[in-house]
């Protein structure tokens, strides 16, 4: 998405080697009519498989998801982050490593909402370590679910994420693609190889 490179570039702010920040546009505020975008081009790559449900985790993933099903026309489900395993009803959860905030935590969905009649596309901002995505490929292997791919905003291609998900045969499609990041300079993967 070429508009969606322009909007990093003009309004990302570098905060390290490894971090972005989008706040102005995708994190903090946000701009719905870009993020209704995201959901459409999210419909245009993985609309063409029969999706029953898209999954995320809150909380900087649940825009991308509800526009992307409000695009493909099902519902979507974000995962709760929970600290204490204090749980009034069966879940399905695994545990993560957060990249930004240098903890773990437990990220859960109730069963009742996911099974193994669903195909499932999973969406979130930032594909980085992987860590979170990895966390909802297993609770969708868990519930029995099918996966159908996994959809991310921005992928910094510098970290390991694509790789870790790959190598579980899972099919990765993000819309921004980040080689390198320095001050003043963010170089992309070209869209035609994402
Ligand atoms: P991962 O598990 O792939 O390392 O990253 C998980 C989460 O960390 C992402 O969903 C995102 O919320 C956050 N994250 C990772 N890298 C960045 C970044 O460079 N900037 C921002 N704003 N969030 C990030």
């Amino acid at each position: 998405m070429k508009g969606l490179q322009e909007r990093i570039r003009q309004e990302g702010l570098i905060l390290s080697d490894t971090v972005l920040k989008v706040d102005s546009f995708l994190n903090h505020q946000v701009d719905t009519e870009l993020v209704l975008q995201i959901g459409q081009e999210f419909k245009r790559i993985f609309g063409h498989q029969p999706i029953t449900k898209v999954l995320t985790v809150e909380a900087s993933g649940i825009q991308f998801a509800m526009a992307a099903g409000i695009a493909l026309e099902v519902p979507f489900i974000y995962a709760k982050k929970k600290k204490a395993v204090t749980l009034s009803e069966a879940v399905y959860s695994a545990p993560v490593h957060s990249f930004t905030r240098k903890e773990d935590y437990l990220i859960s969905i109730s069963q009742k909402y996911l099974g193994p009649e669903d195909k499932v596309l999973i969406v979130d901002d930032f594909l980085a370590t992987g860590a979170a995505l990895v966390g909802l490929v297993d609770i969708v292997n868990e519930a029995g679910a099918q996966l159908m791919g996994v959809g991310c905003v921005i992928e910094k291609s510098f970290q390991e994420g694509r790789s870790l998900l790959e190598d579980k045969g899972v099919a990765v499609h993000s819309l921004a693609r980040i080689a390198s990041m320095a001050p003043g300079e963010i170089r992309f993967i070209d869209e035609a190889s994402s």
